[in-house]
């Protein structure tokens, strides 16, 4: 009797032991946040709360340029929505989009997308909660990326899919534009920067058409400013996708400087385009940023299409002036803008910038 008992209860012990293992807490995903570890290394943080996960519950697998992390004993909690998912700086260059799904009771499927297949293997870590520094649990995933921090080119081939870009450099032919110190053009510093960027954006698959691509008017000499600038717009196609106009900025002051870019007033998507273009060329050409704004240059108000109008800096400032003349200078925001372009049409929808 009492053998039995004891039978009884051992089994019963371990019914219970095994019930236990099996709806163990489940851990709830409170965020996901890739960003650079170094310039060539994205770390994805992956924070929760309320369970335990050990590198068992882990798996991890990289099909092209998709990185498919499966978490067993999970719920994507809030990650599954926008706001959980946060790409910053430099990683948005890298890393395209981020999902989070539950695919079966108790189990999270995160897909983060690149923007080329990442090099070598992910190495996965879990780092436990760190109240000092107010951080929670963290599976950390280091990717090596697989492109220099500013070389676009190399992973961009296909992403303009033949969408129609305008580039319109500013002035030409009788109208130089405006003249810095040592007698440096804008007509002639727009030119080379757009057929730069047009070299760039063709190598990604854009269609690019270009409003001159030597020192011409584009309309004729000596019309009116409204005649030359509509005849800009109008050589962009019916369903053209972006218009770009490239300037260089002037001012009685030799001191005044930095970059600007421009939307028109109330253009929701010329102001993104705007933005994108600022943040590159911050990041890219390196000079003061006197920010977006918005404006009623003809070009902008007239085209059909999202458009912006770049001033590259200022070509009256001795110091710009001779950056912008120069070939690798200029060839820097040429990469600024088509990485703003790129970004334009390909980033995801989770970026909270
Ligand atoms: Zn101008």
């Amino acid at each position: 009797m009492l053998k039995k008992f004891l039978t009884c209860f051992t089994l019963t012990l371990a019914l219970l032991c095994a019930a236990t293992t099996a709806f163990a807490k489940p851990a709830e995903l409170t965020g996901i946040n890739a960003f650079d570890a170094d310039s060539d290394t994205v770390r994805i943080e992956i924070s929760y709360d309320g369970g335990k996960l050990d590198s068992g519950s882990i798996s991890t697998d990289v099909k092209g340029d998709m990185l498919s992390i499966d978490l067993d004993n999970t719920l994507p909690g809030r990650v599954s929505r926008v706001s959980g998912t946060q790409i910053q700086g430099g990683a948005r260059d890298f890393v395209e989009k981020i999902f989070a799904n539950k695919t079966q009771e108790r189990h999270t499927r995160i897909q983060i997308h690149f923007r080329s297949a990442p090099e070598g293997n992910v190495k996965v870590a879990l780092e436990p909660a760190n109240r000092s520094d107010k951080k929670s649990a963290r599976i950390v995933l280091d990717v090596k990326k697989s492109f220099a921090a500013d070389d676009w080119t190399t992973f961009s081939s296909s992403s303009g899919d033949g969408r129609i870009v305008v580039l319109d450099p500013g002035h030409g032919g009788s109208d130089a534009g405006a003249i810095g110190p040592t007698g440096v053009s804008e007509k002639s510093v727009s030119l080379a920067v757009s057929l730069k960027a047009q070299k760039l954006l063709t190598a990604s698959g854009y269609r690019v058409v270009m409003t001159r691509t030597t020192d011409v008017d584009v309309a004729a000499p000596g019309v009116s400013d409204a005649t030359e600038l509509q005849a800009r717009v109008d050589k962009a196609p019916p369903n053209t996708d972006l218009f770009i106009s490239v300037h260089c900025n002037a001012f009685s002051n030799g001191k005044a400087n930095g970059m600007e870019t421009y939307h028109a007033p109330g253009a929701v998507k010329g102001q993104r385009l705007a933005r994108l273009l600022n943040e590159e060329l911050e990041r890219l050409g390196g000079l003061g940023n006197r920010g977006v704004k918005a404006a009623r240059f003809y070009v902008m108000t007239h085209s059909k299409c999202p458009a912006s109008l770049i001033e590259l800096g200022f070509i009256t400032n001795p110091r710009e002036e001779k950056l912008l003349a120069s070939n690798d200078y200029q060839q820097k925001l040429a990469q600024a803008i088509t990485n703003a372009v790129n970004r334009y049409f390909n980033q995801g929808g989770f970026d909270l910038s």
